[in-house]
């Protein structure tokens, strides 16, 4: 039986669900990872992640479709980021196919934590890597911890999609050559004091550029851009410190293949932004979030779409890729995984 939450009225934050999958690296292997009660982590006070930031993870979500199944989107392609984060990260990769499994246990585990479909909430999912033993010495840590959590989230943008204005961060996210391409946590720990401030100065983002010659647009704290020319082609920024955003690549395959739009990846210079029409921010979370108004120290561009609504194209990709997570629109092969 479904838990009873105001489903309704779901904010994004953490609610303790039933089960949590964990698995433990130690002398050169993991173990055979289990389900459990236990919220809590209990590490070394000098654990690799607690001094050294040596951590990653993933997000992505369960909800319930249309047709009473509980599903999962493309965690193959999360499972396949995680190894490359781990990789880079000088951790133990945890294999894509015990990762899936891991999400479809912790998942039907918490079933009754899934929101019911129309209700516009989910059930996030956080799987996370972290080196657990003790390390004071410069080096990567020689046990880690894999964990998966789930925690019933509410619909983004409660009453409604609002554009967001957001400003060019004088901060830089990730360095050229960085790690700006993998899910680290340090990646978030820098990115705090530029969010807190940009809140503080009432933009809802950062617009970070590369930090190598500030001329071309990256993407913000947490999500990648989309734009839309005023011919309706699809832009989407390539640089080797964005982060792959799992959404963004969905909505460039459904604009091509779904909506027969012409898409280009390729370098977004910021003098160009100014002539778009469209701009958008993806990420899991939102899946897509409308900008209206880019501020660069002073000077506004408006996006012609407005700030009451989201761009027409915008909406189409959000309507189709929305319409494909719920079962409502057919998914391309492989995209959705049916836990129950
Ligand atoms: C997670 C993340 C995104 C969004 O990726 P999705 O796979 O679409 O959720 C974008 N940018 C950054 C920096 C991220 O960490």
């Amino acid at each position: 039986m479904k838990k009873n939450i105001d489903w309704s009225n779901l904010g994004f934050g953490y609610i303790q669900t039933d089960y949590r999958y964990v698995s433990n690296f130690k002398n050169g292997a993991w173990d055979e990872g289990q389900l459990t009660t236990d919220a809590n982590v209990v590490i070394s006070e000098c654990a690799g992640v607690l001094q050294y930031a040596q951590t990653c993870f993933e997000g992505l979500k369960a909800y319930e479709t249309d047709d009473g199944h509980i599903v999962c989107f493309r965690p193959d392609l999360n499972a396949e980021r995680m190894v490359s984060s781990a990789e880079r990260l000088e951790m133990p990769v945890f294999s894509k196919e015990r990762f899936i499994d891991a999400v479809h246990q912790v998942v039907a585990a918490n079933a009754d934590f899934v929101p019911p479909y129309g209700t516009g909430a989910t059930l996030y999912i956080r799987p996370y890597m972290f080196g657990s033993s003790a390390v004071i010495g410069v080096k990567p840590a020689e046990e880690y911890q894999f964990r998966i959590f789930c925690t019933p989230v509410g619909p983004y943008f409660k009453g409604g999609v609002k554009p967001l204005t957001i400003r060019v961060s004088d901060f830089d996210r990730a360095a050229p050559h960085g790690t700006g391409h993998i899910k680290a946590g340090l990646n978030y720990a820098m990115s705090l004091h530029a969010i807190v401030d940009a809140h503080h100065q009432g933009f809802d983002e950062n617009m970070y550029l590369d930090p190598g010659t500030r001329t071309k647009v990256e993407e913000t704290g947490g999500a990648n851009f989309i734009f839309v020319t005023k011919d309706n082609t699809v832009v989407t920024p390539k640089s080797g410190s964005i982060l792959p955003s799992i959404t963004r690549r969905s909505l460039i395959y459904v604009a091509e293949h779904y909506l027969g739009l012409k898409v280009e990846e390729r370098e977004v210079e910021f003098s160009e932004v100014k002539d778009f029409a469209e701009c958008g921010l993806c990420g899991t979370a939102a899946v897509i979030s409308p900008v209206g108004k880019i501020v660069d120290h002073g000077n506004e561009i408006c996006l012609p779409a407005g700030m009451e609504k989201m761009g027409p194209v915008t909406q189409k990709l959000y309507d189709t890729l929305t319409g494909i997570q719920m079962g409502r629109i057919e998914a391309p092969e492989g995209w959705i995984h049916v836990i129950k």
